[in-house]
């Protein structure tokens, strides 16, 4: 309650949004002076063609790997571009409407009681600022001091199979990253230097330690754990698992799965470190997080995303992606020596995948090298080789839009018959 009320205090002092609501009747006097979104259609000089990426001369794919970042992650939900776009029409207090936010997405996942959300700029950035909340509490000297932590605690205990390019969002805060194997090195590692232990979700077969064990050991060392689910919706229900498992703070991906904005993220956990978070995150000033930006729009767009991944009929879903998987599986297995299965990854992209293999002596040309054919082609078609530790082609298709399906399996019977011998 003491806490709460700091809290609230420290980001609502200064906000302009509080007083804007107690001053002005702000739906009357915004009403008459902001402009509705344009359609598209009315759009003239760039984005009238209706393709932003042709015009700039960038060329765009069919993305058959999935989520990925650096292909653009996900296409967002037309319903939530449009609430973005209420969101853009007028001024708020952004500590405030992450807060309201906050408190709804915790009431739409039926988060046990005592935990909230917070949208980020995306799931590294909750890694960033949800770690820098426990290291630095609301105490505004050590906010603005990190990632110099002095006076603050200073390791985070991973498993060392649990290392991955993400944990740089950890070790931007100054803290050091203490690799571990089994139980009797955990018990050995801690120390009064420990801030946090950190789990990464997608690692959990390759660890000692697995993911529920890691939080009932948290809570005996009575320190908080971490999970990084970023990419492990579906299932949904990964959403609340882990903070029902005891995990203190989770973070998952809002531009992954969920289609949200490309810009978002979600740090689930408790109230006290989640509004830690918040004190060390934009658009707080003089914090480690304030190059995360994350905007009104992004905010609003995140809820609309969860409300509709959220009613989503996944089953159905689930039959659709495989229906567009056999698509492709009957048509490049007709040309012979050619065989295709399917897989799901248990975690991170975990749904329908297919692997198309042949036969060396029949098809001359390598997975590696059909994977570059394809991605060269017109038009370009990403198509992973050498994922999961598998030796063919793989390809899921929740990213594709209707129809991709069959300009794939024409482009890969083209080329594998091209290379037949
Ligand atoms: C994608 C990903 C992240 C980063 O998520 P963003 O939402 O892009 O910031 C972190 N960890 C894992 C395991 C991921 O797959």
């Amino acid at each position: 309650m003491i806490f709460s009320e700091k809290w609230q205090r420290r980001t609502f002092l200064g906000s302009l949004g509080a007083l804007v609501g107690t001053l002005f009747s702000p739906r009357k006097l915004f009403s008459s002076s902001v402009a509705a979104p344009i359609p598209a259609e009315k759009i003239i000089g760039f984005g009238a063609t209706g393709n932003v990426y042709q015009e700039l001369g960038v060329t765009t794919v069919i993305n058959g790997q999935g989520t990925m970042t650096v292909l653009g992650g996900s296409l967002m939900r037309p319903e939530v571009e449009a609430v973005m776009a209420l969101g853009s029409l007028h001024f708020v207090s952004v500590p405030e409407l992450e807060i309201a936010a906050g408190k709804r997405i915790a009431e739409m996942l039926k988060l046990p009681q005592g935990n909230t959300a917070l949208v980020t700029s995306g799931a590294a950035a909750a890694m960033q600022s949800g770690l820098a909340g426990i290291l630095t509490g609301d105490n505004p000297k050590f906010i603005a001091q990190l990632p110099d932590l002095t006076g603050m605690k200073s390791e985070v205990i991973i498993q060392k199979s649990h290392r991955n390019p993400f944990d740089h969002q950890l070790r931007s805060t100054g803290i050091k990253l203490i690799e571990i194997e089994s139980q009797e090195d955990l018990r050995k590692a801690v120390n009064p230097k420990t801030a946090m232990m950190h789990f990464t979700n997608f690692a959990n077969a390759a660890g000692q330690i697995k993911v529920a064990e890691w939080a009932r050991l948290s809570k005996e060392y009575n320190v908080p754990c971490f999970i990084d689910a970023a990419a492990d919706t579906p299932p949904v229900s990964h959403l609340w698992d882990y903070t029902v498992m005891g995990y203190d703070l989770a973070a998952f991906s809002g531009g992954k799965a969920i289609r949200g904005p490309q810009c978002a993220g979600l740090l689930i956990g408790r109230k006290d470190l989640v509004a830690y978070a918040l004190l060390n995150n934009s658009p707080h000033e003089d914090t480690l997080g304030r190059s995360q930006k994350v905007g009104k729009e992004e905010i609003v767009g995140m809820i609309k995303a969860l409300e509709s991944y959220l009613s989503e009929d996944h089953e159905a879903l689930n039959k659709e992606w495989q229906r567009r998987l056999e698509v492709v599986s009957s048509a490049v297995t007709k040309v012979p020596g050619v065989s295709a299965s399917y897989f799901v990854p248990d975690i991170a992209n975990h749904v329908p995948h297919l692997e198309i293999t042949w036969d060396p002596r029949r098809i001359s040309i390598t997975p590696h090298d059909a994977s570059s054919a394809l991605r060269n082609s017109k038009p370009s078609i990403v198509l992973p080789e050498g994922e999961d530790g598998r030796k063919g082609l793989t390809m899921n298709s929740f990213m594709l839009q209707p129809g991709e399906e069959k300009i794939i399996a024409g482009k890969l019977v083209e080329l594998l018959k091209a290379n037949a011998v």
